[in-house]
């Protein structure tokens, strides 16, 4: 049994006093959420104050992105060992804004999973298509591609502590969600191909639906039956629709 994973991103949005309230509105409404794991993963400079603030709770966090190198001189970057020094449990890598607009190409964001997996932090791994690639009908070979790479630096094995979020591109940000239906036939494509090469693995790993997901269209896309939980954006900026969601996930 997969336990639903519910993480938050929250972009480059909010300062010190915004991440406070929204906290304190997450842990006041945690009663209601009965199965789900919750996770937030803030800009890396409100890392240190959610850290503290989370310290001891359930609800997990984790950076947005990270470098491929440990340390060093790399102006402007923050690596896996900073991370894992803050506390986090998780790193988001491949973020379709990240892959668009920082050029983030398969091989780099392989490179990020390794990176995260090195340092401790399990990669939340975000793989989709764009509007122009479904309506090519290359949804599939999208995913593979993506996949691909990190599976051929890292193995199969490495999937054991992972997470795959399927955002389509076109459905993020946009208040687009892809139907229930749509959504499962990608996310039993990908649990599909893991199957082919472990199938324990491919049991046992969380996959994620990102885009526009929502407290009114969560549990309908959370009960199908692989997906695991959602990587939500917009909606994670507030406690009461984060908390929506993660109740819809059980
Ligand atoms: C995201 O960027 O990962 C995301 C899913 O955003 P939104 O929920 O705002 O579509």
């Amino acid at each position: 049994m997969r336990q639903p994973l519910v993480a938050g991103n929250w972009k480059m949005n909010g300062d010190q006093a915004d991440a406070s309230k929204l906290l304190d509105g997450i842990l006041a409404g945690l009663a209601d959420v009965k199965s789900a794991e919750l996770a937030v993963c803030p800009p890396f400079i409100l890392i240190p104050a959610v850290a503290s603030k989370l310290a001891g709770s359930p609800v997990k966090w984790g950076g947005q992105n990270l470098d491929t190198h440990h340390s060093g001189a790399y102006t402007g970057e923050v690596s896996g060992p900073m991370l894992k020094d803050f506390g986090c449990t998780y790193a988001i890598v491949g973020h379709s804004e990240r892959r668009s607009y920082y050029g983030e190409d398969d091989n780099v964001v392989a490179m990020k999973f390794g990176a995260a997996q090195d340092n401790g932090l399990t990669p939340i791994l975000c793989v989709g298509e764009s509007l122009e690639e479904r309506a090519e009908n290359a949804t599939e070979s999208v995913i593979n591609r993506q996949l691909d790479e990190v599976l051929d630096a890292h193995g199969i094995a490495s999937f054991a502590n992972a997470v795959i979020a399927y955002e389509p591109v076109w459905a993020i940000g946009t208040g687009k969600t892809a139907t229930p239906e749509m959504a499962q036939e990608v996310h039993a494509y990908i649990r599909g191909k893991l199957v082919g090469l472990d199938a324990g693995v491919a049991a046992g790993i969380r996959l994620l639906y990102g885009g526009s997901m929502k407290p009114d269209n969560a549990a309908e896309l959370i009960a199908q039956p692989d997906i695991d939980g959602g990587l939500i954006g917009g909606a994670s900026l507030k406690a009461e629709d984060f908390l929506g969601i993660a109740k819809a996930a059980g």
